[in-house]
């Protein structure tokens, strides 16, 4: 299938991709992997008249680290990160997560600005987002504001970025030493979207008991879902098997899923219980190994 007739616009800086945003309002589409965009146009799905390309600002490419932030770029591609040792380093749960998004020809061309601006509930890279605390930075011609992943995911594919906002960084709190971290997800063949997924971070005190824990699930909701009543529970006890058993067990009562043709809602509760007891057992063994700094 082809897509409908567009106009096409390859801008080499940000500001003049933030002008032609401001030209053409909502006739106009970012366009970065294209990974998502184009089979939408393809499909019909999406008829924009004029897609701004911006694959040649080589200025929103790039992973900063320092010594307290992880910087990524809007327009770095996924297997940039996967691939990245200053982020297995740094951040050991993106270099895992970016192995489930879909396959390696994906991860090639798709960015993270891309996936994070589509907001498909059951992406992976939202999910590692909201567990790790980032914050997404946003540029328009009257300059940055960063928000936080909870004020940026509203609900399915829609979020908090105005018409002539472009998503230019995304940036991670480096995590204290003793953390650990993990991400698993159900799907129904390699490389699909998860049915249900599940990332967890936890924090170890130097006596090994555990200081903070976050678990965040993807695909029960609109938007990822960190679940602090569940996590609660497991705050200044070592971690045991049947502790996070009997905390991840109250999951049902936090979420309320919707059936679709994949899965029904009381599976995906069931779904969320199994994987987020893995997440945060792993990240709990992970935490009392690291040597994350
Ligand atoms: C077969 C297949 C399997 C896939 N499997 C998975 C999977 O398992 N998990 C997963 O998470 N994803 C999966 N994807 C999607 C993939 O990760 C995409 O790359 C990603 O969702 C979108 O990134 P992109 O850079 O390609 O964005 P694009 O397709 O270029 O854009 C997507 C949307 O975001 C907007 N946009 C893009 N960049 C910006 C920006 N910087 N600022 C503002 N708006 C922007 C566009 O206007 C568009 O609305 C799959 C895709 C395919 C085709």
């Amino acid at each position: 299938m082809k897509p409908a007739v567009f106009e096409y616009h390859t801008p080499t800086e940000l500001n003049e991709a933030l002008d032609l945003l401001e030209e053409f309002g909502f006739d106009a589409k970012i366009m970065s992997g294209g990974q998502s965009l184009i089979p939408m146009m393809n499909m019909r799905l999406a008829r924009p008249k004029v897609i701004i390309d911006i694959n040649n600002i080589s200025d929103l490419n790039y992973i900063r680290v320092n010594d307290s932030v992880v910087q990524i770029g809007g327009m770095t591609r996924h297997y940039q990160v996967e691939e990245s040792e200053k982020i297995s380093q740094v951040c050991p749960l993106l270099s895992e997560g970016m192995k489930l998004i879909g396959h390696s020809q994906i991860r090639s061309r798709g960015t993270i600005g891309g996936s994070v601006a589509h907001a498909d509930p059951t992406a992976e890279l939202p999910v590692m987002l909201a567990t790790l605390g980032a914050t997404i930075t946003l540029a328009s011609s009257d300059g940055l504001r960063t928000v936080t992943t909870d004020e940026f995911f509203i609900t399915y594919m829609t979020t908090a970025m105005e018409m002539n906002e472009i998503l230019v960084s995304v940036e991670i709190p480096l995590p204290p030493k003793r953390t650990g971290f993990a991400i698993d997800e159900f799907t129904l063949r390699k490389g699909d979207f998860g049915i249900v997924l599940a990332a967890a971070m936890v924090t170890l005190d130097e006596e090994g008991k555990i200081s903070a824990a976050t678990l965040c699930l993807g695909g029960v909701d609109g938007v990822p879902v960190v679940l602090e009543e569940v996590t609660e529970g497991l705050i200044g006890h070592f971690p045991d098997d049947e502790l996070i058993s009997e905390c991840c067990n109250l999951i049902g009562e936090f979420i309320d899923p919707e059936p679709d043709v994949h899965a029904s809602a009381e599976y995906r509760k069931d779904l969320s219980i199994t994987y987020a007891k893995r997440v945060l057992l792993l990240a709990s063994n992970r935490a009392s190994i690291s040597e994350v700094k």
